[in-house]
């Protein structure tokens, strides 16, 4: 059998070869993390690119089995911040030199829902000069929307693929149309036909998952071709239906040691992505973020997400920051930052290389 130090010095992995990684402690496991926080600085540098989050809407018409802000959860005030505080966020993004926001809402795909974020798209890049990089996750929507939306100025679009095993992703949505595996995938391959930068990602120690499921979920990254990841561990919440197996789970340690191998590993397997340190992460360790960072992520999403929402913007369970204003958290994340060793690229849109090398020009 191959020892960890030979498999982490291959180029390409088997997903048996995933699974070792996977499964690594202690010594072995620090070897991973210095060989994908070397092979990050060889490839993509020591900068870290920061993405204002702006969680601009909880309205939601599906009803993932995991997600705090389900439809069915009515726990849930809903809300729809206004085009006056949207724009005052990317404001403070552009005037920071954060160099990109992400918009993201619930699903919705209503004409109005579409129209909204299109002026949305038109009015960032007036305000910003053209220079604010906008990143959408709005989920499942149809090729005309996509093109719209990329047309009016989006260039980067995060879809989850949440679990590449269909088995799995069946378990942990409702079995109908609106929620189909099929689906989500078409969508992830109509955003790449309209011109996007790719981003999708899985939820990691979900009831039910295997080493070998999370092995294959990197491959499918790999298949897909993808441009950017964000994955994080999965965190239960008590209003949806998939807590009544939380005693399946690994402890939150354990899902989060496991995400972070997930990241190191993806940073070998896939060497020149954007890899994000995942919000989730930080509800369990208060410098989860800044570990990811430093074995192989190189984008954080500063949320800025006016306060008053943010309590209403709960996928799962302790999301962090939730009364922290914007200036805070910038400051905050500034040091720990540099505490990690990188640096910040200030007003640089970032984009991953993986999509120039996969024969694109800049947009
Ligand atoms: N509606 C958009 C984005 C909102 S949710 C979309 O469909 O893409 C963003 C991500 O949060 C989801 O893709 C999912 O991976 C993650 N998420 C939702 N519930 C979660 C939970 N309980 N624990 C961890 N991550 C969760």
């Amino acid at each position: 059998m191959k020892t960890v130090q030979e498999i982490v010095m291959q180029q390409t992995f088997s997903r048996d070869d995933l699974v070792v990684l996977l499964n690594t402690e202690g010594e072995e496991r620090t070897q991973l993390f210095s060989v994908a926080a070397a092979r990050k600085e060889d490839v993509v540098g020591r900068k870290v690119f920061f993405r204002g989050l702006i969680e601009f809407s909880n309205i939601c018409s599906k009803d993932c089995l995991y997600c705090g802000i389900r439809k069915s959860n009515d726990k849930v005030v809903r809300y729809d911040a206004t085009d006056e505080e949207i724009l005052e966020a990317c404001r403070f993004a552009w005037q920071n030199r954060f160099g990109s926001v992400v918009l993201q809402s619930g699903e919705l795909s209503s004409p109005v829902f579409v129209e909204r974020v299109d002026g949305l798209l038109k009015a960032i890049k007036k305000l910003s000069n053209g220079e604010l990089g906008i990143t959408l996750s709005c989920g499942e929507q149809s090729r005309e929307t996509y093109r719209r939306w990329f047309e009016s100025g989006a260039h980067r679009y995060l879809l989850r693929i949440e679990s590449s095993t269909p088995e799995l992703y069946a378990k942990i949505h409702p079995n109908n149309d609106h929620h189909s595996f099929e689906k989500r995938l078409n969508c992830l391959s109509l955003l790449k036909e309209c011109g996007y930068q790719v981003g999708t990602g899985v939820m990691i120690g979900l009831p039910f998952q295997t080493l070998e499921n999370l092995a294959d979920d990197l491959l499918f990254l790999k298949k897909i071709d993808v441009d950017m990841v964000g994955m994080g561990p999965y965190i239960e919440h008590e209003e949806t239906p998939l807590y009544e197996h939380r005693y399946l789970l690994k402890s939150k340690q354990e899902r989060f040691d496991l995400a972070l191998k997930m990241v190191a590993a993806l940073r070998l397997l896939l060497p020149d992505i954007n890899i994000a340190a995942a919000t989730a992460l930080q509800a369990i360790d208060p410098a989860g973020r800044e570990k990811a960072l430093k074995i192989g992520a190189n984008v954080i999403m500063p949320n800025l997400t006016p306060c008053s929402y943010r309590k209403e913007y709960q996928l799962y369970e302790d999301k962090p920051c939730l009364d922290e204003d914007a200036d805070l958290c910038k400051n905050c994340l500034e040091a720990r930052i540099e505490l990690a060793g990188s640096e910040i690229g200030y007003g640089e849109w970032g984009d991953s290389r993986h999509f120039f090398s996969r024969g694109n020009r800049p947009k």
